[in-house]
């Protein structure tokens, strides 16, 4: 039997219609519930409209987390080009929270998107179903069941990388510029925590745009600086909330 060209077309197309068809069953898809907050979770509050970019935040955690402070990366476009700054553009495999600038026109303005300026501060955000640890094939990334602070065991580390690409947030980041190099992020400064301090960034904040303490206090604080004057409710940065 010799087919046409049509007749071959034909039958090709009903069978991918009818292939297409079995594989449009209704989806036994399966899918966990999505998973809840601690109950006495901490947190880290960030209120842009009381940050005044001072940094200080950024070597207090380098400083807490023995990252050289002579280390200046390399410049990207026109940001930092002639190094005067040890600041990173972004996070990176030592870099665990930067504050980043948001310009618009003349950048007059602060906290204006037209003609104004902003600052906001990247760190890992150690979020309730944190898809780093759901990735992570070795249970190196782990969620506190009692904090939900997000810390990572570099000892169990692979260093696959799965959790750079996992994270939304592009937050965990290895450390090519070491031979010893390792997966790195803010772990909420756990080992000071342990100490009975806080992360270092919010201890040294002195606006009160950093504020460490249980997230229910830190929503809170957050509804009432959202009913006020934008920047006009300063908190002293040594209490946490
Ligand atoms: S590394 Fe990314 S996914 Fe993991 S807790 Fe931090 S922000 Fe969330
Ligand atoms: S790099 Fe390490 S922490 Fe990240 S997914 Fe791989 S084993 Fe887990
Ligand atoms: S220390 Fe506080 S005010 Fe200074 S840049 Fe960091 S968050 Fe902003």
């Amino acid at each position: 039997m010799t087919l046409s060209r049509r007749q071959f077309l034909t039958g090709a197309g009903a069978g991918a219609a009818t292939a297409a068809c079995l594989g449009s069953t209704p989806a036994q898809a399966i899918s966990r519930e999505p998973k809840q907050m601690p109950e006495g979770a901490l947190g880290m509050l960030y209120d842009s409209t009381l940050c005044i970019g001072c940094q200080a935040c950024v070597s207090a955690c380098r400083a807490a987390n023995d990252v050289d402070v002579g280390h200046v990366p390399a410049p990207l476009a026109d940001w930092n080009a002639a190094r005067t700054w040890a600041v990173a553009e972004d996070l990176d495999g030592v870099t665990l929270n930067v504050i980043k600038v948001y310009r618009d026109g003349d950048a007059s303005v602060k906290d204006r998107e037209t003609d104004g300026f902003a600052f906001m501060k990247r760190n890992c955000l150690h979020c309730v179903d944190a898809s780093c640890v759901s990735v992570c094939p070795v249970s190196a990334m782990i969620k506190d069941p009692l904090t939900g602070i997000v810390t990572h065991d570099a000892n169990a580390c692979l260093g696959c990388r799965y959790c750079s690409y996992g994270c939304p947030f592009g937050v965990p980041q290895f450390d090519l510029n070491n031979a010893f190099g390792q997966i790195n992020k803010c772990q909420m400064c756990a080992h000071l925590q342990a100490q009975g301090g806080m992360p270092a960034c919010c201890d040294v904040c002195p606006t009160g745009a950093s504020l460490f303490g249980p997230v229910a206090l830190l929503q809170a604080e957050a509804e009432l600086r959202l009913a006020a004057e934008p920047g006009s409710l300063h908190r002293c940065s040594r209490h946490s909330a």
